[in-house]
């Protein structure tokens, strides 16, 4: 019990407040009765995911009731027809880009966390993460969700329609309120067609200036990477300390580019991509990934 409280008092941070009493909501009809009773009485309610975020928002600072919403796993339908998937908000973000992929079907979010946080964390953070820079953050897939307010009334926002433009955008207010609006209890998502193919570029630079001036060549040049990634020289230096002087390749600065799309089309571009890292002084460059692979289902990472 004592380790239950104290498992629900805490996430990636390092603050910690304990609720009186976690309760596992099983159905959004499990969270209607807790948030009515709860606003009957007075009693605060913090809503949480998977608690892996690293600002505290699932901490229940006013004590109260920690709503867990972990057990609310279903992927309920997944619709390429319509491009969609309707989840619930405790699946896991990793079971979720799985089940679309099977099907060929892209689900790009991932706030560097997908074997952990849950889609209703992803969507009341608006999470983000490396791949924001090609294929956007959670706000840009979410078209429809189901909120349980404070009072326990159920609230629908959005729909199922992709080009959905008219009215008021209530539910974007939703996505990054961190579960102060309301809880999450449904969300339907846009999907895309998977990318055949991934590949990734690392690069070592003298000075990050020259890797800096790579990145603005390589958008400059027209590419749009799914994820563009640049280290600096302090944060070089705690890597090959913690993992061995012989780690990364020489130079003070650090670049990742990865790249998606057509496997012929893949593996020109990095060949293209080498070029712009050797005119701007790569000291070394080195392939990741098989251009030439076809999209295995299932294979994220
Ligand atoms: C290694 C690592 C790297 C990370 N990198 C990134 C990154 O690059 N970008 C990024 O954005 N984040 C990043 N994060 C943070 C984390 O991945 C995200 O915040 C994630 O969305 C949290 O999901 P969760 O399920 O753990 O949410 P929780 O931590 O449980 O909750 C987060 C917030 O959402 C609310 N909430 C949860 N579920 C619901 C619901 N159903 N309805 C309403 N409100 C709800 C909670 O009250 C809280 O305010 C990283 C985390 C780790 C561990």
């Amino acid at each position: 019990m004592a380790e239950v409280l104290e498992e629900h008092g805490t996430d990636r941070w390092n603050f910690s407040h304990l609720p009186e009493v976690v309760v596992f909501a099983e159905s959004r009809d499990d969270v209607v009765a807790v948030m009515k009773f709860a606003n009957e009485r007075g009693i605060p309610v913090t809503t949480r995911g998977a608690g892996v975020g690293y600002v505290g928002g699932c901490v229940p600072v006013e004590g109260g009731i920690a709503l867990s919403v972990v057990r609310m796993n279903s992927v309920v339908e997944i619709m390429p027809e319509d491009g969609v998937v309707v989840t619930q908000p405790g699946v896991i973000l990793r079971d979720l880009q799985v089940a679309v992929s099977e099907l060929g079907w892209y689900y790009p979010p991932d706030p560097a966390s997908l074997n952990e946080c849950s889609i209703g964390g992803n969507l009341a953070t608006n999470a983000g993460g490396p791949r924001c820079l090609k294929y956007g953050v959670t706000k840009n897939y979410v078209l429809g969700l189901e909120v349980v307010l404070a009072s326990g009334e159920i609230l629908h926002v959005g729909g199922r329609c992709h080009k959905n433009k008219t009215g008021f955008d209530l539910l974007h207010l939703f996505v990054g309120s961190e579960g102060m609006l309301g809880v999450i209890t449904e969300a339907t998502l846009r999907i895309i067609p998977h990318p055949q193919t991934r590949a990734m570029l690392t690069a070592t630079f003298p000075e990050f200036v020259d890797a800096a001036g790579a990145v603005q060549a390589i958008l400059n040049s027209g590419h749009l990477p799914s994820a563009l990634e640049i280290t600096d020289e302090f944060t070089l230096k705690a890597a090959r300390a913690y993992l061995g002087e012989g780690s990364l390749r020489p130079g003070k600065a650090h670049l990742i580019v990865e790249i998606d799309g057509r496997a012929k089309a893949v593996a020109s571009e990095l060949k293209e991509l080498e070029e712009v890292l050797n005119f701007f002084l790569a000291l070394s460059s080195e392939f990741h990934g098989a251009p030439g692979a076809a999209h295995a289902p299932g294979a994220q990472r």
